[in-house]
Order: structure tokens, then C-alpha cells, then sequence
């Protein structure tokens, strides 16, 4: 799909290039084949210690850059390299050159910030700190992340402190948006299938039709909800699809499936949370004589701060003369980065990508390349302190 006669050339040592270049040619979550190679590639010129690819499921790249002196600590940071099924409306001159395919979540920039951030790290080494720069494939649908943690390469890396940033549209350009604790929440979705039995319309009592399994699980679903952000067990449940039957008068359903995806705050409530979605499927299943067949798919841990990891993201905002902004409620969006920091102690905190730039994921979005250079100073201000430390 990409030009594969694509080099690394003059005119791509340009970082806002490289950004242009990857807007350019998005690639689906788990296909980024031809992005990881231009993303290696690019690398090279700023001669990274080590350079691994082919991670997680295949698309997975890191770069190491060693300290100067002996390896006391290692700090790890992340992008993400997918883009979105989403047809692009923008006519501008890098605008991607495939249908239904575009880079709406900023991924081209995040990977262009940590590009502009190895540029930095190859011209000014840590003095004990090792640096590790992932790039990650697979984040929208939440596959990407888990693959990474269970690459063995990745394992023994082991990093002592974990970082991410994502572009936060709404927000002033470079602001840096924080939170202790929870910044996004955990996301699961849930498939219920719900196996009865067809009858004649006419006599339906001689079958096992859904419906009313149906109607109470959405019933029940629903009074799980606690929308208001600010109060404890926030939950938001979202029916995302439902159908049974067939459009064939003569017959009673006898068949039917309901989909929801939903989020909670913290990773641990959101555990209780599955356990009691799954005891109303089953229950009401059980009430209607139907076989219940549940399955979760996309789920996305929570992002848990950790506070001392946010504090330093605060000094590097403060050295760095942006402006900092203290988020009180989670961000209901989930981001698979959530794994790293449940198994490590970081943070993942916003960047501020223009108050009038439109949302992520609208066909409309594009990374605003200002920014990049913020993003690459935040970073580099992080690691030079956790090195100071
Ligand atoms: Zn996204
Ligand atoms: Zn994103």
C-alpha cells in the first residue's frame, strides 16, 4: 500500500517532514508494517544505542539510548503508530492518500514528538539514566499495548518509570494538562449472545424468544450508571448494538445478542463491575430458558498516575516555562498505555493541541506541528530530572 521506494532522505531529517510523511500514509492498528520501517529508519541517523523491531504483534519498535556512565535507572517513554478507519475531509497538501484510513488521534505526531525527542537524547546524553523510546503499535483498539508487556524483549528492559503524553484538542497550544490518579479511564466491552429456541409467531409460548432477557439486561445495565465524574464508582455503560430475530413475521426470535461497552474509573472497581454485568446476563438468560454466551473484547486499563511520576511531568512543565494545568475529573476515553501503568509506576498527561483544533477521531483533525518540539522538550525535561535525581 505504501511506497516502498520510500527512503529517508534530505528532506525528511525534517521532522514536521517526517509528521507530513506519516499523515500521509496511515496504516490500521496492527498493520503498521511500512510505519515501523520508516520510523526505524528515520531512527538511525540518531544512532540509538539499540534498535529492536518486530515487538508485540509484529510492529513494535524501541530505541535504547545508553547513559553515559554506569546504567543506575531506566525511564521509558511511549507514541503509538496506528491510525483510525476514518475518511479524511482535510484537502491540505499531506493529506492521506487512502480512503477510509487517516491519522485523526495524533499518533503522527506522537511519533514525531519522540522522533525530535531521539534527536535530542543522540546530542545530549543522560549521565546514568537509560532511555527507552517505544513505539507502539496497535492503541485504538486496545491490542497494542498488552502485545508489547508480553514480548520478551520488552520484558527485560524493565523500566523503573513509565511516560506518555496524548494531544488534547480543547486545550491551548503546549499547555500541560495533569492528574494524579486516575487520566483515563478503564474501558471493557461486553457480547452477549443469547441462544433460545424459534416457534411459530402464532404460538410463541412453544419457543425461547430474548426479548425480555433482553429488555431487563438493558433495564438492569442501566441503573449502573453514575455519570457525574466528580462522585465515587463513576460509570458510564453504552449500548453499542443490539439484534435478534429475523425480519420474518411467521417466526418468534429465537436467537438475539446485545453489545455495551463501558468505563469506570479505577481498574479495581471496574473488575466488580464486569462481575456484576456478567451475573445480570446470566441470571435473566437463565429466567427466559436461553443459553447465555458472553465475551469481552477492547478492554483498556486505566490509567493510574502515580503521584511522584506526575510530579516530575509538574517540574518539567514548570522548568520548561509552559503552562500547567491541574485536571480534576479522568478522561472518559480509554488508552491502552493504562497497562504500563499498572505494571510500572508512571504517568500519561495531555498536551495541549489548540483550543479550536477539531476533536480526535473527527474526519476533520490534523496534528498541529507547533507542538511537536513542546512535546520533545517535555520529554527531555523529564529524563534530564529523573537522571538529577
Ligand atoms: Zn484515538
Ligand atoms: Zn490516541
Amino acid at each position: 500500500m505504501i511506497d516502498l521506494n520510500f527512503k529517508p532522505n534530505r528532506r525528511m531529517n525534517n521532522i514536521h517532514a517526517l509528521r507530513k510523511y506519516l499523515h500521509q500514509n496511515p496504516e490500521l492498528s496492527g498493520q503498521e508494517f511500512e510505519t515501523s520501517k520508516t520510523i526505524a529508519t528515520f531512527l538511525q541517523q540518531y544512532q540509538p544505542d539499540e534498535l529492536l523491531e518486530g515487538l508485540g504483534n509484529g510492529t513494535g519498535v524501541i530505541a535504547v539510548y545508553e547513559p553515559s556512565e554506569e546504567v543506575k535507572k531506566s525511564i521509558m517513554f511511549r507514541c503509538e503508530l496506528d491510525a483510525l478507519p476514518i475518511q479524511e475531509v482535510n484537502e491540505f497538501a499531506h493529506q492521506s492518500k487512502f480512503k477510509k484510513i487517516s491519522h485523526k488521534c495524533g499518533h503522527d505526531g506522537h511519533m514525531a514528538v519522540m522522533c525530535a525527542f531521539a534527536k535530542k537524547l543522540a546530542e545530549n546524553k543522560m549521565q546514568h539514566t537509560k532511555v527507552i523510546l517505544l513505539f507502539q503499535p496497535a492503541e485504538e483498539n486496545g491490542e497494542g499495548a498488552v502485545a508489547i508487556y508480553n514480548d520478551t524483549r520488552f520484558k527485560t528492559l524493565n523500566p523503573d518509570r513509565v511516560f506518555a503524553l496524548h494531544n488534547l484538542p480543547g486545550y491551548d497550544f503546549h499547555d500541560i494538562v495533569v492528574k494524579n490518579h486516575t487520566f483515563t479511564c478503564a474501558v471493557n466491552s461486553i457480547i452477549i449472545k443469547l441462544h433460545g429456541k424459534t416457534a411459530h409467531a402464532g404460538e410463541p409460548e412453544n419457543g425461547d424468544n430474548p426479548a425480555l432477557a433482553f429488555a431487563e439486561i438493558i433495564k438492569e445495565y442501566d441503573q449502573k450508571n453514575q455519570p457525574d465524574a466528580k462522585k465515587e464508582k463513576f460509570t458510564v455503560l453504552t449500548p453499542i448494538y443490539l439484534t435478534m430475530g429475523t425480519e420474518d413475521y411467521g417466526i418468534s426470535a429465537g436467537y438475539g445478542e446485545v453489545h455495551y461497552t463501558f468505563r469506570r474509573a479505577l481498574n479495581v472497581e471496574m473488575k466488580a463491575l464486569e462481575e456484576e454485568l456478567e451475573q445480570i446476563a446470566i441470571a435473566s438468560a437463565k429466567k427466559y430458558n436461553l443459553q447465555p454466551e458472553i465475551f469481552w473484547t477492547q478492554r483498556f486499563s486505566a490509567n493510574e498516575n502515580n503521584p511522584q511520576a506526575v510530579d516530575i511531568v509538574r517540574q518539567a512543565a514548570r522548568d520548561s516555562h509552559f503552562n500547567l494545568i491541574e485536571r480534576e475529573t479522568p478522561f472518559q476515553w480509554g488508552e491502552d498505555f493504562g497497562i504500563f501503568t499498572e505494571n510500572f509506576a508512571g504517568a500519561m498527561f495531555g498536551l495541549g493541541s489548540g483550543k479550536k483544533t477539531p476533536n480526535l477521531h473527527n474526519p476533520d483533525y490534523d496534528w498541529p506541528d507547533e507542538i511537536t518540539e513542546t512535546g520533545a522538550q517535555i520529554f527531555f525535561k523529564i529524563s534530564e530530572l529523573i537522571d538529577a535525581q
